[in-house]
């Protein structure tokens, strides 16, 4: 299999091309096609000469990600379905950070990528890991999230400006080619897979994502979500870059976790606080707990108390997060009174806790959901 132009850093094209005697500079051009232009292949790249463009192409490839199936409307939550090269499906899911309520455009744009297709760790709830691991993202499959949301996004402002009158100023370039500034400034590694268990791949993307020669989102901006990889946990405290971190742990005891989380006992609660400690103490305030509410199982306010003395210990704020519903499941959301109540006694107990409104619940936006399901709908191809 090649390597794709756009798993490799600046470091790496550097050396490719000092051996091919090309000059430094056209290192930088490369790059500004690639993550400023976001171009979608190599004929685009008009300035680069014609035999380094075919050098590049007989050496790497440049796969982008083809959209399936996007769901959602402009401003609120969307939803993207992509195919890989090989066929394969996974998802990203594009936040607006202000859901445009009152009719103002949203301002930041949170994206939710994913970095492995399928998950081979089972948690009960999850739809992700339904039908097993399938195989891990290359980094360019994780880099090549962020790029082909804003294209399609920047496509999708062309055809609208063709088709309406607007006050916008006017693209008058084709997408492909356009040096629009970055729609994206917010990550979080959390649509499909466990990304501590492609670490490598996730940390070299995440890099070219962070490098102000590629995506240059800050390292700050950049959210890992882990079901409770102790060992990759403590591995990531030793990186130099600050991402920060979120703890899938849906249940502040082992008991509760067990049931619901197989990993949990493999990396039990005290293995994983004990890594997680040392994550904080190495970067700072930057935990947070995801914790999933769901009818029954988790959402005693009992439950609030080993949690609360969790986060207290650790300085992670929790997010709860309603249950999203998975067909064929047997798992419910809790009625909003108890999901109030929950958040209520966490902060009786002065941690720092908020109670998400799913965004993007109504169009399968939880983990895993919209390809299960267009997997089991659509015709084997
Ligand atoms: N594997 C990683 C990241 C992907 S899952 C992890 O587990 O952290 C991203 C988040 O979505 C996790 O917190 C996961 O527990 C949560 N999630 C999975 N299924 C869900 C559902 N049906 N409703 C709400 N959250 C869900
Ligand atoms: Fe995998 Fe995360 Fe889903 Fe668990 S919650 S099955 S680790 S994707």
């Amino acid at each position: 299999m090649t390597t794709d132009i756009k798993s490799l850093t600046r470091e790496e094209l550097k050396a490719q091309f000092k051996s091919w005697n090309e000059p430094a500079y056209r290192v930088t051009q490369l790059l500004e096609w690639l993550y400023a232009r976001r171009a979608a292949n190599w004929d685009a790249m008009t300035n680069l000469p014609k035999p380094l463009r075919e050098k590049l192409r007989g050496t790497f490839s440049f796969n982008c990600l083809q959209l399936v199936l996007k769901q959602g409307a402009h401003d609120t939550t969307q939803k993207f379905l992509w195919k890989l090269a090989d066929g394969a499906l996974v998802e990203s899911v594009l936040i607006p950070a202000n859901p445009a309520l009152y009719g103002e455009s949203s301002d930041r744009h949170t994206l939710c990528i994913s970095t492995q297709v399928g998950c081979a760790y089972g948690c009960k709830f999850c739809a992700s890991g339904l039908d097993g691991w399938k195989r891990n993202l290359t980094p360019d499959e994780i880099v090549e999230q962020v790029l082909a949301v804003e294209r399609a996004q920047m496509r999708n402002a062309e055809c609208g400006m063709r088709n309406e009158k607007s006050d916008a100023p006017k693209l008058d370039t084709p997408h492909s080619a356009l040096r629009a500034p970055r729609l994206i400034d917010n990550i979080v590694v959390m649509g499909m897979g466990e990304p501590l268990a492609n670490y490598e791949n996730l940390l070299k993307a995440l890099k070219i994502l962070n490098a102000p020669w590629g995506g240059g989102i800050g390292a700050r901006k950049i959210t890992i979500s882990t079901s409770g990889l102790a060992p990759q946990i403590r591995r990531l405290a030793a990186e130099p870059l600050q991402f920060r971190l979120a703890i899938s742990l849906h249940g502040a005891t082992d008991a509760v976790r067990s049931r619901i989380m197989p990993v949990n006992r493999k990396h039990p609660l005290k293995e994983l606080t004990a890594a997680c400690e040392q994550y904080q103490i190495q970067k700072g305030r930057m935990l947070t707990f995801e914790y999933i509410l769901i009818a029954g199982v988790n959402d005693s306010i009992e439950q609030t108390k080993p949690l609360a003395a969790l986060a207290k210990k650790l300085f992670a704020k929790v997010n709860l997060i309603p249950y999203n519903t998975v067909e064929g499941l047997p798992w419910k959301r809790p009625g909003e009174t108890a999901c109030e109540a929950f958040l209520r006694a966490l902060e009786k107990q002065k941690v720092p806790a908020t109670l998400r409104r799913e965004k993007g619940g109504d169009i399968d936006a939880a983990c895993g959901q919209l390809r299960l399901k267009t997997e089991r709908e659509l015709p084997a191809r």
